[in-house]
């Protein structure tokens, strides 16, 4: 098969669908890969490393798009993207089509078959190809929020780690899941005091198992998540309700009980966020104050360490990748159920239910 990777367009995005490393699988499965020049430096890939690999490297989006069986990619296709896509071609990439009926009136035009990362799953019902990106967010959340407490953006001014003599800078993450234990992990290593809050009893046992006393775990209701909010010099919020919008954990009111400058990282605002007060930011205007309360909510903060990011989804994303090229789609996905589960559109028609129902379209 011909596997097309073309260089990633969207504002900030300096993810690149295939890696060095995937390219030299696929080529070892027998495939033609062809880059266009340059997809790979924003995530520190030369041209070289491809031309390593074994890729053909062409100079323009439209010599991928025309030449490509399988065009494998970080980011939905934009605009003058999708013109490019044809009839039969399959696109394995990040769609997140519910919220977004001009993309799918594109693909469903195109004629073309799009498997949706964010759809395909594991034999226990995860998201395979969310979760790394998850990991990656979890992971900064200390990170930029320690950043944001700081004095010159408008912070508290308080060191998470603390002192000798000066006590930890306290952490509460809401919700306990991927993004929620990550960040916890990574709070905890920088010294600071850190509570998880979450509605599931099991995961909260299984935090408490799993990371012997790290952190201190709490169940998620109103009165307990209010009195923690007072005392904490960093919030961050990680809940998710699959398929919905993220519930409003905290009021603008609840605002003024808090520490002055303190810091709120809202990693759930790709679902609208879990503040009331939370809005996306971006990359390069990242924070933002609300009444005394220093907010940090930008929707892809993977993007921020886009080199890590794509090794991270290029690891998960392989496996799908070279079965889909090996098998084509209909025989990987006849013998995997997990990756049936990404297809959101074949020729002309949408085949994902959640998606159908959210635009109004007939699956
Ligand atoms: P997850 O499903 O692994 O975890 C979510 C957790 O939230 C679950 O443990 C669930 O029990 C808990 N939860 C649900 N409702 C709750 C409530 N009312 N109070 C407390 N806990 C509650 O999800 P995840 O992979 O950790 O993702 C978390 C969020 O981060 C999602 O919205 C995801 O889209 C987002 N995310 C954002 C970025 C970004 O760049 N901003 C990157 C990756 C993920």
């Amino acid at each position: 098969m011909k596997i097309g990777c073309p260089k990633e367009i969207k504002p900030q995005e300096f993810r690149v669908g295939l890696t060095p490393n995937a390219a030299v699988e696929a080529v070892a499965h027998g495939h033609n890969v062809i880059i266009e020049r340059g997809a790979g430096v924003g995530a520190g890939f030369p041209d070289e490393a491809y031309e390593a690999a074994g890729a053909t490297l062409v100079d323009t989006a439209e010599e991928v798009f025309a030449t490509a069986d399988m065009i494998v990619k970080v980011k939905e296709p934009q605009a003058g993207e999708r013109k490019m896509l044809r009839e039969g071609q399959l696109l394995f990439t990040y769609l997140h089509l519910a919220p977004d009926p001009e993309q799918t009136h594109d693909l469903l035009a195109s004629g073309c078959t799009a498997i949706a990362y964010e759809t395909v799953t594991d034999d226990r019902g995860g998201l395979p190809l969310l979760a790394p990106m998850s990991e990656v967010a979890g992971k900064l959340a200390p990170q930029v929020g320690a950043w944001t407490l700081q004095k010159a953006n408008g912070g508290r001014g308080t060191l998470l780690g603390g002192v000798p003599g000066v006590g930890r800078g306290k952490v509460l993450v809401i919700g306990g899941g991927v993004v929620g234990t990550h960040a916890a992990r990574i709070a905890s290593g920088m010294g600071a005091e850190v509570t998880v809050l979450d509605m599931s009893l099991a995961r909260l046992r299984y935090l408490d198992d799993a990371f012997r006393g790290e952190f201190a775990t709490g169940y998620a209701g109103r009165a307990y998540t209010a009195e923690l909010l007072q005392e904490a010099d960093m919030v961050v919020g990680a809940v998710l309700i699959p398929g919905a919008a993220a519930p409003k954990l905290v009021s603008r009111e609840q605002l003024s009980t808090m520490k002055p400058g303190a810091a709120l990282v809202d990693v759930a605002i790709d679902q609208g966020g879990c503040f009331e007060t939370s809005k996306p930011t971006t990359h390069a205007d990242p924070i933002y104050e609300v009444d005394g309360i220093m907010h940090y909510c930008v929707a892809n903060m993977p993007g921020a360490v886009a080199r890590t990011s794509t090794i991270a989804l290029g690891n998960a994303t392989m496996p799908f990748m070279l079965a889909l090229a090996d098998k084509g789609w209909k025989q990987a996905c006849a013998d995997d159920p997990n990756l049936l589960n990404g297809l959101n559109v074949h020729a002309g028609k949408l085949t994902y239910y959640a998606v159908g129902k959210a635009l109004g379209i007939d699956v």
